[in-house]
């Protein structure tokens, strides 16, 4: 860009949770480009290649600039916003008069700001009678929602990005952050403790090649591992009694229920050295800080929540939790991380309360001046469970909204022959090119990042502005206006008439956060925000009225020892490991893992592939990793195109051979459409989160 710029605003990052801040640089108000924030306290002056592109997909050919509706023929044909909310509204309503209010469910994403995810919850639940909502949180970071609140008694990531500095054993356990979070391993690289760096993971990845070391344990097989670690540290006295006397409840009978565990059953289940147990071991008892990390190759696992909670349950014996450097912390997937956790009225009701508890329906009422009526007296369906419904012919009307079911799902073949049974499916979103747009009966053309106003809630739990720098295109309005659009529509503005800007309701969350851990009242509006650079929660009120606050750029949780159960306390949470829902056999010999594949995409490469820097740093063609020896064993050649098969389908892959991966694995990053044909349908129990990591599949030259 030639034009010179005459203003300057802050703008966090609409991609991944790190949520880091750009300074776009605007002329007469839109942006012409961007530099990075060398004062913000997250990226401290960096970004990543997605962030300094971030700008180049708004002025993508396949921007949605106008509503499409498909007619008689069959095509998605262009039509006005009155017809459009006509067709909304008589397509959900006809189902709901037919079929009852459970039948029209919505699917949303942690990619839309937490004013627009709120609106959309309590539109579609107090406004249009929908109980049934999940967003694609529900495959990224629900694990770590349910194992953090069923350990701490809330939500509660306890870190800060400062902790990446100042701690002496970082353990990153099925995380890459070197490529999915690149900004936070920046942070690694800037500690200057000599940090010991231990990556777990199957497969070698670009972090566990930077690592001090790698564990290449067998897929799934960490549960039993840090269960071998936690009966070795109790064996050898290396736990920290007054802290677990103190501030914890059930680690007797952990430590009763640890017996059958040790060194030798780590090492034999992860098929590890001794050796190399024995040394992580000493590491965590060496009394310097160590903190967890963890990212999808945990969240994204039928045990995943157990597997949460057995690190949590090594920092709570240890004492690791609360102090610099320590903690067992999540890192989440995307940019509105938190927002969505919090927030969403989804599965929970806003602000992490409950839609079973008839007090906390009474609360939320008498904030947002509405009947307690309106509220639902049940939580939501889970996304997969809305799948299900759809199959079953329950639920006969799907609203997705900035999210791309038809590729992103777990068997993504099973939706599409799902979608069938649908009587009508609106997509919002700001391309008309998704998988899910293309086979939607409406489609509501949205404005993207950059061009709106809100806050993203990131993984330290920092809430930092997004702003308007950009005109949406054509037609295409902001979420938050769409959504305001179908309230006039369908009859029930008048009970979202506070809701009148996204500050507006900002403020109105900020009042919803009273009394609850992530309390904001202390944050009086965006210009707040603006000014310190993003807010962690908690801050509440009381704590600003202090004389001479000052506002800290680093906030840690549970300093004083205190969780969030009703008694101050955290427990420890276990249970056996179980087996692979779908070991390998005669037929399907390869366990194939998914992950990210490279820094440049992001998901399903929706955004990200309309930059021509971006798509110049990643293969085109889908790529399958396969290891020399069962290369040499199968005689696949470098670059020769396969056939991976699994029980869903197959897929055909260039051979990238390379010890990234062990013998009897093979690797496909998840950005490419075809990957998710793959995969399997087995879920943790708990959180509902899909296991994308682990299926049985075949390999053969074509
Ligand atoms: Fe930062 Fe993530 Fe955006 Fe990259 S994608 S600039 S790491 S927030």
């Amino acid at each position: 860009q030639s034009a010179k710029p005459d203003a300057t605003v802050h703008s966090v990052c609409g991609y991944c949770a790190t949520g880091c801040s750009l300074k776009v640089h605007l002329q007469a108000g839109r942006a012409v480009n961007l530099s990075t924030h060398s004062d913000y306290p997250v990226n401290l002056g960096m970004a990543c290649p997605k962030g300094w592109e971030a700008l180049t997909p708004l002025a993508a050919s396949d921007r949605a600039t106008t509503p499409l509706l498909r007619g008689r023929d069959g095509e998605l044909e262009p039509v006005s916003w009155t017809a459009a909310m006509e067709a909304f509204c008589a397509g959900f309503k006809d189902i709901q008069k037919q079929h009852g209010a459970d039948a029209v469910a919505f699917l949303s994403t942690g990619q839309i700001v937490t004013e627009e995810m709120a609106f959309l919850g309590s539109l579609a639940k107090f406004g249009m009678g929908i109980v049934h909502g999940d967003g694609n949180t529900r495959q990224c970071m629900a694990t770590a929602a349910t194992a953090y609140k069923q350990s701490f008694g809330y939500d509660a990531p306890p870190y800060s990005y400062q902790d990446f500095e100042e701690s002496d054993v970082l353990i990153f356990v099925g995380a890459n952050p070197c490529i999915a979070h690149p900004i936070m391993w920046q942070r690694v690289m800037r500690n200057q403790r000599d940090p010991e760096i231990i990556v777990i993971d199957p497969r070698k990845t670009e972090t566990a090649m930077a690592a001090t070391q790698h564990l290449a344990i067998q897929p799934k097989s960490d549960l039993a591992l840090f269960y071998g670690l936690a009966a070795h540290l109790v064996s050898i006295d290396a736990v920290d009694l007054d802290f677990i006397a103190a501030h914890t409840e059930g680690y007797h009978d952990f430590v009763e229920f640890l017996a059958d565990y040790s060194l030798e059953t780590a090492a034999a289940a992860t098929g590890l050295d001794y050796a190399q147990v024995s040394r992580l071991a000493r590491l965590i008892a060496s009394g310097k800080r160590v903190s967890f990390w963890w990212t999808m190759g945990v969240n994204q696992s039928y045990e995943g929540t157990r597997l949460a909670q057995s690190m949590i349950n090594l920092a709570l014996m240890t004492g690791n939790i609360g102090k610099p450097g320590t903690g067992a912390n999540s890192i989440t997937g995307q940019c509105n991380a938190m927002g969505s956790r919090l927030f969403s009225n989804t599965t929970g009701l806003l602000g992490g309360r409950g839609f079973e508890c008839a007090e906390d329906r009474q609360t939320v009422a008498d904030i947002l001046d509405m009947p307690v009526e309106r509220i639902p007296d049940r939580p939501s369906l889970a996304y997969n469970e809305i799948i299900d419904a759809i199959d079953a012919g329950t639920i006969k009307g799907l609203w997705l909204v900035a999210t791309n079911t038809a590729h992103s799902w777990i068997n993504q073949k099973r939706f599409r022959r799902v979608r069938e049974k649908l009587d009508f499916l609106v997509v919002q979103d700001m391309y008309h090119s998704t998988e899910s747009a293309e086979i939607a009966d409406l489609v509501l053309p949205a404005a993207g990042w950059g061009e709106k106003e809100g806050v993203f809630i990131n993984s330290e739990r920092r809430i930092g502005r997004t702003r308007k720098v950009s005109q949406a295109p054509g037609q295409a309005l902001a979420d938050f206006h769409i959504f305001r659009l179908i309230a006039h529509h369908w009859g029930c503005a008048e009970l979202f008439k506070e809701w009148s800007s996204p500050e507006a309701v900002f403020r109105i969350l900020t009042r919803l956060s009273h009394g609850l851990p992530c309390d904001i009242t202390g944050i009086d509006g965006y210009a707040d925000l603006e000014r310190e650079g993003g807010i962690q929660w908690p801050f509440k009120k009381t704590e600003r009225e202090q004389p001479g606050h000052e506002l800290k750029a680093q906030r840690r949780l549970f300093e004083d020892g205190k969780f969030y159960h009703a008694n101050g306390r955290a427990k420890f949470i276990f249970e056996a490991p179980r087996p692979m829902p779908e070991p390998v056999n005669a037929d399907y010999p390869f366990i194939l893992l998914t992950g990210r594949g490279t820094s440049s995409q992001w998901h399903t490469q929706t955004r990200t592939s309309k930059s021509d820097v971006l798509r110049k740093l990643y293969p085109k063609n889908p790529y399958v990793e396969i290891n020399p020896e069962d290369a040499t064993a199968l005689n696949i050649k470098p670059n020769s195109k396969v056939c991976i098969r699994s029980r869903r389908g197959e897929v055909e892959a260039t051979a990238v051979i390379l010890a990234s991966v062990q013998p009897g694995q093979v690797f496909m990053p998840m950005h490419y459409r075809i990957t998710n044909h793959l995969t399997a349908s087995a879920f943790d129990p708990y959180s509902k989160q899909p296991s994308y990591k682990a299926c049985a599949v075949t390999v053969h030259n074509i």
